[in-house]
């Protein structure tokens, strides 16, 4: 049975949850399949869109998608107006970008639609908030899992900032096109959900050790969406539609559950923060980007790598006077992170929860650790799969995240596993090692394991 089918009642909808709260879905379509730009005409007469849409594309959507959909959606008496974007080498989610769309954009219209991946869909969905006109999504790739998200990651004045948007209406995707996108896409979508498995890890961290709260709902959505994409690791590897359907329903169903919780929890944790930081970083240098999920895919192996490591560890061996004594100081903290971040620093530093730095906050906490480690940490700590399995769904889907295939230098890896716990005040394995004195000492070690 499909991923997407177990979810579908959800489409639309709003339901109470086993974790007390209710909760909204308010994309309500989702089709994956073949000659999927058929499907766009009836859902905009379902949903009495309007007549008249700004399509928003690039150069490559525009050729391999948007020209096509223009004209299908055209004879079906709705007027397409194109904005194809055309920063070069490649399209940023800027505020050139957003300047363009607006200038194409007229009050008359009804509709945006997303004919793209990653930033033409942050782009059009940041407009469509701000515009209030709903908008649809032709996805072409399979590459990460934002098609469902409801905040935009935009760079404005060079650094890049989270907009609270809107979510689609639609997401659209057409199978065979999905197949034939470039490998590094495809691959990049399997990293994303491969960085699940230390994602739903971590939020039981914050669980266990920081009141958070667990929706089960989520939790099981993106479980089960991770658990079929990494069976299908072949599949997806050797481009069968039946592997590509999975990994692109496994993404939506990822982007479904971050919208059910409010925030991105279920699906990023302690890889994300990595990712961020090498993302950061290379902003910085003016290095040409990575692809979002081939980030997330390295990082997943340092994290992975992390959660074996602590597993064996001996809670007898938490020595918590010791610990009180040689914690660093806030100052010594504040004087690292301004190296680390640079001109981003004090954002860092106001972002972090100062509680963090309260002596009698961290002896609760270690005391906390100790007592839950047999009962709570033990089991969670191993129930994440040893990073030689990983490594070998990695290699059955034919993908290589290691520093060497991707041209990341060693120091860079070191210093992102060292500060990304910085980037979201949230509990994670990073934290966990960081409490426990031997972050350093096990990074050492878990990039000689990768
Ligand atoms: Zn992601
Ligand atoms: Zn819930």
């Amino acid at each position: 049975m499909s991923i997407l089918s177990s979810y579908k009642d959800m489409f639309g909808s709003s339901f109470y949850c086993e974790c007390g709260r209710q909760h909204t879905v308010p994309l309500k379509h989702v089709v994956i399949k073949q000659n999927a730009e058929k499907e766009i005409p009836p859902i905009l007469g379902r949903e009495n869109l309007g007549k008249r849409g700004l399509m928003v594309c690039d150069d490559n959507t525009w050729e391999l998608a948007g020209r096509h959909i223009a004209q299908t959606v055209s004879y079906y008496g709705y007027s397409i107006k194109a904005c194809i974007l055309t920063q070069k080498p490649i399209v940023k989610p800027d505020e050139k970008a957003i300047t363009q769309i607006l200038l194409e954009f007229e009050p008359s219209m009804d509709f945006l639609i997303a004919v793209g991946s990653g930033t033409i869909n942050d782009l059009t969905r940041f407009i469509s908030h701000r515009t209030g006109k709903p908008y649809i999504v032709f996805a072409t790739a399979p590459s990460m899992d934002g098609y469902a998200s409801t905040v935009s990651p935009l760079l404005i004045n060079g650094f890049k900032r989270t907009y609270i948007t809107v979510h689609p209406l639609a997401i659209i995707a057409d199978i065979d096109m999905l197949c034939s996108a470039p490998a590094d896409m495809i691959l990049a979508g399997f990293g994303d959900i491969l960085g699940k498995v230390t994602s739903l890890a971590d939020w039981q961290l914050g669980i266990i050790l920081a009141q958070e709260r667990l929706c089960p709902t989520a939790k099981n959505m993106v479980k089960s969406a991770m658990e079929e994409v990494i069976s299908r690791a072949s599949e997806i590897g050797q481009r069968e539609p039946e592997g590509i359907q999975s990994l692109m329903e496994a993404l939506i169903v990822s982007g479904i559950a971050m919208m059910l919780v409010g925030n991105s929890r279920p699906a990023s944790g302690s890889e994300h923060h990595i990712s961020h930081y090498i993302e950061m970083k290379y902003f910085m240098e003016e290095r040409q980007p990575l692809l979002h999920g081939t980030k997330v895919g390295l990082a997943a192996l340092y994290t992975v790598a992390l959660y074996n490591q602590l597993a064996s560890l001996d809670p007898e061996n938490i020595d918590i006077p010791q610990l009180m004594r040689t914690r660093i100081s806030y100052e010594e903290w504040c004087q690292k992170i301004k190296k680390a971040f640079g001109p981003i620093a004090q954002e860092v530093i106001d972002s972090n929860n100062r509680q963090n730095w309260d002596a009698a906050f961290y002896e609760r906490r270690l005391h906390d650790i100790k007592e839950k480690w047999e009962t709570h940490l033990k089991p969670l700590l191993s129930s994440v799969p040893q990073l030689d399995m990983v490594k070998e769904w990695l290699h059955k889907a034919r993908a290589n995240f290691t520093p060497q295939a991707l041209g990341i230098e060693q120091n860079l890896v070191e210093e992102a596993l060292l500060y990304a716990k910085e980037i979201r005040p949230l509990y994670t394995i990073l934290r966990l090692a960081d409490d426990l004195g031997i972050l350093e000492e096990k990074i050492k070690k878990i990039i000689s394991l990768v």
